[in-house]
């Protein structure tokens, strides 16, 4: 089989071969990806840092052809891309294409913003001067990845970094190597200079921590867990550089009694058990005002038992495996919690084959005190939490140390509105399921689910590049 190997200062290096394996089937080995060293990051560092000042000067049309082309050729292997992400991480195949199909619709994006990058003219406030406004880009950007979704992330980070002229090391995570090969591969094609992208996969404790400890890696963007991103923060308050986190959720969705059940079904199905759950997006906690609480949970159950889970390449499934076995391990570790915790199970459970396939589980009778009403579980589990009125329903949807997203299935315009000036989150949902945002506008969460700017959209500028005021005497 193939070795997939890294990519430094414009060559392909190989490294102790690691398999990646198919969460659906874990004995099939994907493909044998380079496992890069803490050496093998410094010499990217270094590579990156070498090939900044002609990379940041470099004109607007030849980032924007770069990007251009990149998007060209995603979207034209869509279903090839689309199919080893459904086998590296277990999306379904629909899945897997629709997440391609964005990460083609982002770099096309930020092919646009190399040419609409402006600035400010103003006059001073001292006679005879003038004020310019420019934004510049950072220096070597650190780029490092959760494996949940292995090729919209990365894109989202490459595309307005190099856009604006940083240089990068993108450090994926090391579950889902595929597709961070092949976007790197593409772009590599696609006529960047050498050593301006440099691929290292690897171990976070090695790869990922060289980028942290090194001061020559001038921003960090970085979407993972609370835990590694504390790290992150904590490394780059050392040496003093610019960082973004953007990490988990416990994110609520309000189900009102006027909702339209339909419609509040369909989204809490949706945002809580789709893409297995694996999505800092999704509906963990579904809080259901008294008066429609018994009919939601029946039409959850009747439509739970409905889905089909099992091999994400077979078009009739709805739901694929859950990553790997830890997280399965995690997983039904909470469903055994809630459980103990006093709430009453629906699904849950384990199922038949060799792959990694979970039912997905519900929680009724759920309070919002629970470990599982708490902490990110990162899989097809959420919790029903009755509340008596909107009043309870918002407060308990604010109760969580998170703030990414937040739902409210309703036809009350009253409530909507309120909700949507009063959820503590950083993406507000009408009718809508929490999971699923569009690639042009920003992305990201408030209190502990993200630090920093946004991402995504224009609003990513304000990471990937820094302001200059220059001051000129006429
Ligand atoms: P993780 O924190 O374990 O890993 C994320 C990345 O950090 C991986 O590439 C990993 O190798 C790397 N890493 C680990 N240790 C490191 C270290 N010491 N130094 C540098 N890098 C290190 O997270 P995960 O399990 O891959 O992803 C799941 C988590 O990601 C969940 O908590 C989920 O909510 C979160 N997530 C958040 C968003 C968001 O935008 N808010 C999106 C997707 C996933």
């Amino acid at each position: 089989m193939k070795l997939h190997p890294n990519m430094i200062d414009g060559d392909w290096v190989e490294g102790a071969p690691a398999p990646n394996r198919n969460p659906a089937n874990p004995a099939e080995v994907v493909g044998l990806y380079a496992r890069g060293t803490a050496e093998d990051a410094a010499r990217a560092i270094a590579a990156a840092k070498a090939a900044f000042p002609a990379w940041s000067r470099s004109g607007p049309l030849q980032r924007h052809e770069v990007l251009k082309t990149a998007a060209a050729e995603i979207l034209a292997r869509k279903d090839e891309l689309g199919r080893l992400l459904a086998r590296e991480e277990g999306k379904t195949l629909a899945e897997g294409v629709g997440e391609t199909v964005r990460a083609a619709q982002v770099f096309d994006f930020f092919a646009g913003e190399c040419l609409r990058l402006g600035g400010e003219i103003l006059p001073s406030v001292r006679p005879g001067v003038g004020v310019e406004i420019t934004r510049e880009a950072v220096g070597v950007v650190g780029l490092i990845t959760p494996w949940n979704f292995p090729i919209a992330i990365p894109a989202w980070k490459l595309a307005p970094a190099l856009a604006w002229g940083n240089t990068v090391v993108f450090k994926p995570a090391d579950l889902t190597p595929g597709c961070a090969w092949a976007i790197v591969d593409i772009l590599n094609r696609a006529g960047l200079p050498r050593g301006v992208l440099n691929l290292v996969m690897g171990r976070g404790a090695t790869v990922g921590q060289t980028l942290l400890d090194s001061p020559d890696v001038r921003a960090i963007s970085f979407t993972g867990s609370q835990g590694t991103g504390r790290r992150v923060a904590e490394a780059s308050i050392r040496v003093m550089r610019k960082f973004q986190l953007e990490m988990g959720g416990k994110n609520p969705m309000v189900v009102l009694d006027d909702a339209d059940l339909d419609v509040a079904v369909e989204a809490c199905l949706n945002g809580a058990f789709y893409s297995t759950g694996q999505r800092c997006t999704a509906s963990s906690r579904l809080i259901v005002t008294r008066g429609i609480h018994d009919a939601f949970v029946d039409r959850m159950k009747t439509r739970m038992a409905a889905l089909k889970v099992g091999d994400p390449l077979d078009p009739s499934v709805q739901i694929g495996p859950v990553v790997d076995e830890g997280q399965l391990g995690v997983d039904e570790g909470y469903i055994r919690l809630g459980r103990e915790e006093g709430a009453e199970l629906i699904g849950g459970d384990r199922l038949g084959g060799d792959g990694y396939f979970l039912a997905p589980a519900l929680f009724v009778g759920a309070t919002n005190a629970m470990r599982v009403s708490r902490e990110e579980i990162f899989g097809p589990v959420a919790s029903v939490i009755e509340a008596a009125d909107y009043d309870e329903a918002l407060a308990i949807a604010n109760d969580t140390e998170f703030g990414l997203s937040a739902g409210i299935c309703t036809t009350s315009l009253k409530h909507a509105t309120h909700f949507r000036r009063n959820a503590e989150a950083g993406m507000v949902m009408v009718n809508l399921p929490t999971a699923g945002v569009d690639f042009h506008v920003p992305f990201g969460g408030s209190k502990g689910s993200s630090y920093g700017s946004r991402e995504q959209g224009r609003y990513a500028a304000e990471f990937y590049t820094t302001v200059k005021t220059a001051y000129i005497l006429a």
